[in-house]
């Protein structure tokens, strides 16, 4: 039996979260998928419950479970003193390495491309970022206050990881497509670390085609173009950015899902934050958290052999299409009327 954490978060956290659950639960039970839910307290109610944003029996007991769904942290509502690192030291303690995040376009809802169907990886334990990159410390530093400096890293064993999904997942998909994005003609070292383990790896994906861009010309092309591409794979700072760009191609936050995966665990969370301004009212849209969901049962598919939950995956995929099709049951920021658990109940209701 799959083990599932159940995080909700803070805000809109505790109103989108429940609808991704009630999905995946429904899609489970339609294919006979076991599993067990485990609820676990995080940010604002592990505060006033333990005392802390990340209390130790949630970091303690995720150690345990198979994967789990993450809702957003609302920084604004904890008291000033209290540590609220959550994200990062998260990544790193479960060697959450890729951020895989899908850019997909709806016929019937605005969007500046049409036909738009990516899967983004970003590398999430290495690169710039001083938070992913270093133990302790930080990752930049100013000796003198002329003078600042920044690194970047780069791994044989990191890149090849994050390569190795982007491969697995292509495979998985109609183009079969992947683009390893970088500029190894300037960070001849880094980059070029990053671009040789992918070509190591394209030669056991014989199926899969892998192909090279820049990232300053990748950036131009995804604006214009966006529909060549498939699986595209890069590294932690480029894909901070480019991953934005790929969510504003298709109509923004609410529709911007995403997985953190490493080898053994994955975490769903969708790439917005919590969302105050609107949290309380049952307006939120529930999409990108429900599609992280279906994420999270499509990576246990894949990593634990486990054809019900690649089924469940697929059930809620084809339902969550149904719905937008319809775009009858939709949320407000989608153009609808619907409230969060409306837009979610459609989606249990569009099950087949
Ligand atoms: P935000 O993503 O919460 O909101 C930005 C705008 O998008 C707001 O107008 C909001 O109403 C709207 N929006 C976001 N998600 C939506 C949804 N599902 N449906 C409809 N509209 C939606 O970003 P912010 O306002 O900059 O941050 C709010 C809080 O979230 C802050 O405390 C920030 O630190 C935190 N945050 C957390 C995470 C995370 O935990 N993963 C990520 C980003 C921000």
């Amino acid at each position: 039996m799959l083990k599932i954490g159940v995080l909700l978060g803070d805000d809109i956290g505790l109103e989108v979260v429940p609808e991704a659950v009630k999905c995946m639960k429904a899609a489970a039970a339609k294919t006979g998928m076991q599993a067990e839910w485990i609820n676990l307290p995080i940010g604002k109610t592990g505060h006033d419950t333990h005392g802390h944003t990340m209390p130790q029996i949630t970091v303690d007991t995720l150690a345990t479970v198979d994967g789990w769904l993450q809702g957003p942290i609302g920084h604004n509502a904890y008291p000033r003193h209290d540590p609220t690192w959550i994200n990062p030291p998260l990544r790193k303690k479960f060697e959450l390495f890729a951020n895989v995040k899908p850019v997909k376009s709806y016929p019937n809802l605005p969007s500046l491309h049409k036909d738009v169907d990516i899967v983004f990886l970003r590398e999430t334990t290495e690169g710039m970022q001083s938070s992913s990159v270093v133990f302790a410390g930080a990752g930049e530093f100013r000796p003198n206050d002329d003078i600042s400096i920044g690194f970047r890293v780069v791994t044989r064993k990191g890149a090849s990881r994050v390569a190795r999904e982007a491969f697995e997942i292509a495979r998985t998909r109609q183009k079969k497509i992947v683009t390893c994005v970088h500029k190894e003609p300037v960070y001849r070292l880094v980059c070029g670390m990053f671009a040789e383990e992918h070509r190591k790896m394209a030669k056991e994906y014989p199926d899969v085609t892998l192909n090279e861009v820049l990232v300053d010309g990748f950036a131009m092309k995804l604006v214009m173009r966006p529909q060549q591409f498939d699986v595209v794979v890069t590294t932690n700072q480029f894909g901070d950015i480019l991953t934005d760009e790929g969510a504003g191609l298709v109509g923004g936050l609410g529709l911007a899902p995403g997985l953190v995966c490493g080898e053994k665990q994955a975490m769903a969370q969708a790439t917005h934050g919590s969302a105050p301004d609107i949290a309380g009212r049952n307006i939120a849209n529930p999409y990108a958290m429900i599609m992280s969901g279906k994420m999270l049962l499509e990576w246990l598919g894949r990593k634990r052999s486990d054809p019900k939950a690649t089924a469940a995956a697929k059930i809620l995929d084809d339902a969550m299409e149904r719905v937008i099709a319809e775009g009858k049951q939709l949320t407000g920021d989608l153009g609808g009327k619907a409230s969060t658990t409306q837009m979610g109940d459609a989606v249990v209701a569009a099950m087949k």
